[in-house]
């Protein structure tokens, strides 16, 4: 599997990443987020609700499953961490396969239930403003996503 490894120095230069990114992806496509607490998920999950036009500021989903948020593209951001016993699909296609972008916090807990192409994306903090943003695309679309993204 081939992964896309980028270094981010500040707050700052992760929101722009996930900015490109997010003018790169189109309706129906599905992200999963994977760091610990403050790594940086909730700020590169802000700079994609930028990329994506939305207006309203967004922050960590905690007390909900699914936060919705309007842009030119929605953007779905879904914390699976409470539904780790789930045994059938609750409906998730209508995000998975719906008209905006999702992005998955707690994945693996919700596994069988994700789309195969997806784009898995691993944030580590490396020291105080040094993180660690690694891409890993499922399929060859995602795959030609980060290679653009590279460049
Ligand atoms: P999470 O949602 O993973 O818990 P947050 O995005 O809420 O993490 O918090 C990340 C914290 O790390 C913020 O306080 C942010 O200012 C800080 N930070 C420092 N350097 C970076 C960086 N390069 N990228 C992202 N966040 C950074
Ligand atoms: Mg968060």
């Amino acid at each position: 599997m081939s992964q896309y490894i980028f270094e981010t120095k500040t707050e700052e230069e992760t929101r722009r990443l996930a900015n490109e990114l997010a003018l790169l992806l189109s309706p129906g496509q599905v992200l999963t987020l994977e760091g610990d607490l403050g790594a940086g998920k909730t700020t590169f999950t802000k700079g994609l609700g930028a990329g994506l036009g939305v207006r309203r500021t967004i922050n960590s989903p905690t007390f909900t499953i699914v936060k919705e948020y309007m842009g030119e593209i929605p953007l779905y951001h879904m914390d699976a961490y409470r539904l780790e016993d789930i045994q059938e699909d609750i409906g998730f296609d209508e995000y998975f396969n719906g008209d905006g972008i999702t992005v998955v916090e707690w994945a693996s807990f919700i596994e069988e239930f994700l789309p195969e192409e997806r784009l898995q994306i691993q944030i580590k903090r490396i020291d105080e403003h040094t993180r660690k943003i690694t891409f890993h695309p499922i399929g060859d679309h995602f795959d030609s996503i980060c290679k653009e993204l590279y460049s």
